[in-house]
């Protein structure tokens, strides 16, 4: 029964990212099957999984093919290290069909399990690329508030999370923060392609204050995902790419959740022609069945790695694992064959797009933004300004809870709802999903009137 495990569960596990206060009174929601787009609880209620996981989940719940694939690599080669110039078929299948996929010219993949060690790697990577160049000054990463770069001490560091900072003394020193693209909260009187502009213009003033000499990268996602669904202006990435065209200053994609289709290219980066020279990915790799992550090495990169006569000291037990590999290897393989990117590009984003120009009428709605099956819902108190409600961040809490009663699983940052289903959502199942959004909205309004 659904009481027993929330008991059993609130006694010994540790959540991430959770009260446990309030998850000892309220119960811990208890997940048993997933098949496409849906979830079904302990109780049998049926949830639309509307945020695909965390972001992840591209190819849906359930497909068996994954689960087969990684029995029979586990039956022929559980687990065998990277390590000491080792390597095992999967892996090498795996680097290959990458390759194939990245825009060119990517062609060398480091392996981590998760997005946060891709980041960290990150880290690494780019100060042991400038010792390497002789420019050992070159320390400094800048990144942006409001980011969201993983949960290791790296990861929270370049992230912009002033309420993770808070907790544990960081970040550690070499990191500096720059303003976001947000237009809706931090535009003023600009419009969207003049904020674009000043935005990117926050890193040209970072870059001539620290100086360029101290400076080894920056770092970012193509849309700040966790952050809040930050879709930048259209004149923000070409800006950037201005300012950093002719300066010695690497660029970095976190493409964990951008990568493999999300944005309907494989790739972010391209949709927005960003040229990074490091790329960081995870999550939709394996649609989550195994964790998996990597950084992506553009070749000009790669080239001053080869060269070093040294061996860099970075790696993990499960680098390359050969299940997970397997399992991104048949993940994959279903987007290939099934067409999923080109499903997103010509079928889910634009039914998506539709759905939000929809709900963007709602009295409660200040912006309804989409770009590929990314989305967010601006909620405030009126919609003719961008002020926000006085208990700023309780209105998505509150519109959160509706929409699970209704089953659909939105995410709440801060007042911020947030939709980015499995890649293979359906037309059918895009409309349940706008038709309950309305519900939901409408739901919270009389809720906010109470
Ligand atoms: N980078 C981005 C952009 C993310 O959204 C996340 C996770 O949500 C991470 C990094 C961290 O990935 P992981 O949770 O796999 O460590």
């Amino acid at each position: 029964p659904t009481d027993a495990l929330q008991a059993l569960d609130a006694s010994h596990h540790l959540h991430p990212f959770t009260d446990h206060g309030s998850l000892r009174q309220e119960g811990s929601r208890v997940i048993v099957k997933g098949d496409g787009v849906w979830l079904t609880d302990s109780d049998g209620k049926r949830i639309m999984d509307g945020m695909a996981g965390l972001w992840n989940v591209q190819i849906g719940h359930g497909r068996t093919e994954i689960a087969d694939a990684v029995a029979a690599q586990m039956r022929e080669l559980s687990y065998y290290n990277t390590f000491f110039k080792t390597t095992h078929p999967p892996v090498i299948a795996l680097s290959e069909m990458i390759a194939k996929l990245a825009p060119d010219p990517y062609n060398q993949m480091f392996y981590v399990s998760s997005g946060s060690e891709a980041n960290d790697t990150v880290l690494r990577l780019v100060r042991y690329f400038w010792d390497i160049k002789g420019k050992p000054n070159k320390k400094t990463i800048i990144t942006r508030w409001n980011a969201y770069h993983g949960s290791t001490v790296a990861g929270t560091s370049l992230g912009g999370m002033k309420a993770m900072h808070a907790q544990g003394d960081l970040p550690i020193p070499g990191i500096h923060h720059i303003d976001q693209p947000y237009w809706f909260d931090e535009g003023g009187d600009m419009s969207p392609d003049e904020f674009g502009i000043a935005a990117a213009r926050k890193l040209e003033e970072a870059i001539d204050r620290i100086g360029e000499d101290k400076i080894a990268a920056f770092m970012a996602e193509p849309i700040q995902g966790a952050g809040g669904v930050i879709i930048p202006p259209e004149t923000y990435w070409p800006e950037v790419k201005r300012i950093l065209a002719d300066r010695d200053i690497l660029l970095i994609a976190d493409e964990v959740i951008s990568g493999f289709g999300r944005l309907g290219e494989w790739f972010g980066s391209t949709v927005y022609n960003i040229e990074p020279d490091l790329i960081a990915v995870a999550k939709g790799m394996t649609s989550g069945y195994l964790p998996m992550g990597g950084v992506l090495v553009h070749d000009r990169v790669a080239d001053v790695l080869e060269h070093t006569g040294s061996e860099f000291f970075h790696g993990y037990t499960y680098s390359g694992h050969p299940a997970c590999a397997a399992a991104a290897i048949a993940n994959l393989q279903i987007m290939q064959d099934e067409g999923v990117v080109e499903h997103v590009r010509d079928v889910a984003a634009p039914g998506f797009a539709k759905m939000f120009a929809s709900l963007a009428d709602h009295p409660l709605v200040g912006e309804a933004r989409t770009k590929g099956l990314l989305g967010a819902i601006e909620l405030v108190p009126n919609k003719d300004s961008r002020d926000r409600f006085a208990n700023y961040g309780d209105v998505g809490t509150i519109c959160r809870d509706i929409s699970f009663q209704h089953g659909l699983v939105m995410r709440a940052v801060r007042d911020s709802m947030i939709l980015s289903p499995p890649l293979v959502i359906t037309p059918d199942e895009l409309e349940w999903m706008g038709a309950t959004v309305g519900k939901v909205l409408d739901e919270t309004g009389a809720e906010l009137k109470r």
